[in-house]
């Protein structure tokens, strides 16, 4: 045994399991009057917060529940959701937060695998909870004020027989699990991806640094926080001791209004939800430099550049909810800023580099499990590894295993690696066009189409072809009143892609979407299929 092994021990003194719960209890100490939690003209402290997460806790507790039991929780963007994030880890418990676009199956599935003890659930989602929510304590959260209840007691009414003086604890070790989110399960059953407290402590450091949160950072809930816990802004926000701003909707006229109103200084979005504020009829001008992260799909460089172009400052992350949210970033280089915004945006529509946290994102060969050549060409799986990686997927040892062969979590995403070490993805490895033997990026050739003037959103899938076995199929949205034939968007994509990239066929009309802000390939495969 070396010297540095005797005589210096772990004790409560020099080791405390790292958990998000502790940002809470850290913020509302320092900064109990400053604004933790706005959701409309409601303004919450950070004393207040913390007040209302130990009321939570409390009821939670009486209610039945401790260490290793699952809290679901089906809400939009609420403060009942935040509270949830410090109070159920606050108990030793698990948080499952359940997409709130899911159908009655799908959510039966997810309370059922989980099992749940207890569901926190917005009225807004009764009629789809009503048959499904059974066998379990159901909490009305009435955040709408005279919905439908299918539960046994309403929130406030829950809290109100909670006690405000109950200890909020950290978990015992750091590897206990906090969360429990269920990937969209586009092949079969979702998969439930378990998340620890280490993890979540040690990804929203990383994103509250990269991001650059503080203590005057006003973070609007533009992305879902039942995605990745936010990815895990939930968590990192009151780190910084920043201001959460609720956002039950995401609609433009709402989001430029507290914008411009509540001094917006963060938000994140998919980019569909940046699209959709480029072309929004109600877009307002604001003083403040906005900083918005986008990622969970490619941002193509025209979005990224349009949105800088409007006073917004894009963050680029990609990440799973394998991976917390975010696990790498496109860190700008010095002298970046100077750079003319086309040529910076297509550097920054990069995935980048893995985030403070993470280990290492390498772009690996799945057979060999060694590097691709760093030469911006050749293609493997981006694999992570690291801290920030679930402890695996519920239940399903199989799966698990599978993820983590030969230490690295395999992303299932396609990427190249530049020679400066920065990441590009070229496809998910189920969307990746395969034409006369040769590879074509779905994202490639969406990237030229989000180039012509008149698009306002692109997607490309693989069409079955009896000659090339499959050829790649485009569906676009053109920006509203613009025009263009088929003929002219093939054309576009002659002029800039080798030619049997180009689509032959394009089809007109909105994307198909989820509400993670992906667009639905599986479903324009079938549509290609079809057509
Ligand atoms: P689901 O798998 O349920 O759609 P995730 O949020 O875990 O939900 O999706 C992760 C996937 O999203 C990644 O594997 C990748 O394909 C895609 N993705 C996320 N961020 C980016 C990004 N910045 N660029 C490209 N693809 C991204």
């Amino acid at each position: 045994m070396s010297m540095f092994d005797q005589d210096l021990p772990r004790t409560a003194a020099n080791y405390v399991p790292l958990s998000p719960v502790s940002f809470l209890l850290r913020a509302a100490r320092i900064f109990p009057g400053r604004a933790a939690v706005v959701h409309g003209e409601r303004v919450t402290t950070y004393a207040g917060f913390l007040e209302r997460v130990r009321l939570l806790a409390s009821a939670l507790a009486r209610a039945g529940v401790g260490v290793g039991d699952t809290v679901a929780i089906m809400a939009p963007n609420t403060p009942a959701m935040l509270e949830a994030h410090y109070a159920v880890p606050g108990l030793g418990a698990v948080l499952c937060p359940v997409n709130t676009r899911l159908d009655a199956g799908a959510i039966g599935f997810i309370l059922r695998h989980s099992q749940a003890k207890v569901l926190l659930a917005d009225t807004e989602f009764s009629a789809v909870l009503a048959g499904v929510a059974t066998g379990l304590v159901v909490v009305d959260v009435d955040d709408l004020g005279n919905g439908a209840r299918i539960g046994s007691v309403e929130y406030e009414a829950f809290l109100a027989g909670g006690d405000a003086g109950f200890a909020l604890r950290l978990p015992d070790d750091e590897w206990q699990a906090i969360g429990l989110n269920y990937t969209s399960g586009t092949t079969g059953n979702p998969k439930g991806v378990v998340a620890h407290h280490r993890g979540a402590y040690l990804n929203a450091s990383a994103n509250a640094l990269t991001f650059g949160l503080g203590p005057d950072s006003v973070y609007l809930w533009t992305l879902p926080m039942f995605h990745c816990n936010g990815w895990t802004y939930t968590w990192a926000v009151t780190l910084a001791a920043g201001t959460h701003v609720c956002l039950r909707r995401v609609e433009p006229a709402l989001i430029f209004a507290e914008i411009a109103e509540r001094g917006v200084t963060h938000m994140c979005g998919a980019p569909v939800v940046l699209s959709m504020l480029i072309h929004a009829p109600e877009k307002r001008a604001f003083p403040q430099v906005v900083k918005v992260a986008t990622g969970g799909a490619a941002p193509p460089s025209t979005v990224i550049a349009e949105m800088e172009a409007m006073g917004f400052a894009v963050t680029h992350l990609y990440g799973l909810t394998e991976s917390y949210g975010p696990a790498t970033v496109c860190l700008p280089q010095p002298g970046q800023e100077a750079l003319p915004l086309a040529e910076k945006a297509a550097f920054m529509a990069r995935q980048g580099v893995n985030t403070p946290m993470l280990e290492e994102a390498a772009v690996l060969d799945p057979a060999t499990m060694l590097p691709v050549v760093a030469d911006g060409e050749a293609m493997g799986e981006l694999m992570l590894r690291g801290n920030t990686v679930m402890k695996g997927y519920l239940k399903n040892p199989a799966a698990t295993a599978e993820a983590f062969a030969g230490g690295w979590f395999h992303t299932g995403d396609l990427a190249v690696m530049h020679p400066d070490g920065y990441v590009e993805i070229r496809d998910r490895a189920k969307d990746i066009i395969i034409s006369g033997g040769e590879n074509i990026s779905s994202l490639e050739v969406e990237e030229v189409l989000y180039k012509h003037p008149s698009v306002m959103e692109a997607a490309v899938v693989a069409r079955p072809d009896a000659k090339w076995g499959e050829t790649p199929q485009a569906f676009v949205a053109l920006k509203p009143g613009a025009v263009a034939s088929e003929a002219e968007i093939v054309a576009w994509c002659r002029e800039r892609l080798a030619h049997y990239k180009c689509p032959r066929h394009v089809a007109f009309g909105p994307l198909p979407k989820t509400s993670t802000g992906k667009v639905q390939k599986f479903d324009l495969r079938e549509r290609a299929r079809r057509l």
